[in-house]
């Protein structure tokens, strides 16, 4: 489906004032955009309501897709080390991605990630709005574009913003916020990243944001 295509949005189907737990129950339901229909499954959030910090990510990958569970590839096992490496315990950590649907392109047999489009960031929102109510995060982590695109509402680039603590008024127009946010990178980009010093490097650089995000919620 082209991008400019108008989605319905996931309004219809998020529960409104739900728990996490009755959130979870009705993702498989939701049509707001096309990204469902090759999907294996919808993959929503770990964690439990009350964490402090909720982290956002972009969309399930190959593996999430498979297993039905949030960062459990390569990209979420870095991560969980950078959350410990940061001093952070991991159930006061709450992790969601801003699309719940893995959009993927077939080459061959093997599914290409395909970075998600405002088409898909827009109408999975209301599934964030509905987390940020039921979790009530006292900081969200941005992690990477597509998360800073939909947690603030606008496109920002990182390197500006990143590890500072922006308040909840900096996303655009309606899109209210439960709390301070922070933004860093994805650990995807880590993966991508050749030369292990400068990967060394940029590890500690996310555990650093982390441990910020961390300090400013004690
Ligand atoms: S990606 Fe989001 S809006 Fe699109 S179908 Fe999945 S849950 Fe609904």
């Amino acid at each position: 489906m082209a991008d400019d295509v108008e989605r319905p949005g996931a309004d219809a189907w998020v529960p409104e004032g739900a728990p996490v737990d009755e959130l979870r129950r009705a993702a498989p339901d939701c049509r707001g955009c096309e990204l469902w229909h090759d999907a294996t499954q919808v993959v929503f959030s770990r964690g439990r309501e009350g964490a402090p910090l909720m982290l956002v990510g972009e969309q399930p990958g190959d593996r999430e897709d498979l297993e039905g569970e949030p960062f459990v590839g390569p990209a979420g096992r870095l991560l969980a080390d950078a959350v410990d490496a940061a001093g952070i315990a991991r159930d006061r950590v709450y992790v969601t991605n801003a699309v719940k649907h893995f959009r993927f392109r077939l080459r061959g047999k093997r599914r290409i990630h395909e970075k998600p489009s405002v088409a898909h960031i827009v109408p999975c929102r209301p599934w964030l709005e509905a987390e940020f109510e039921a979790v009530h995060p006292s900081i969200v982590v941005a992690l990477g574009a597509t998360a800073v695109r939909s947690v603030l509402g606008r496109t920002v680039r990182i390197g500006e913003v990143r590890g500072r603590v922006l308040p909840p008024d900096a996303a655009a127009g309606a899109s209210a916020l439960p709390a301070p946010v922070l933004v860093t990178t994805h650990p995807s980009a880590l993966l991508r990243i050749e030369d292990p010093a400068d990967r060394t490097a940029a590890f500690q650089a996310l555990v650093d944001d982390l441990r910020a995000a961390a300090d400013a919620v004690e």
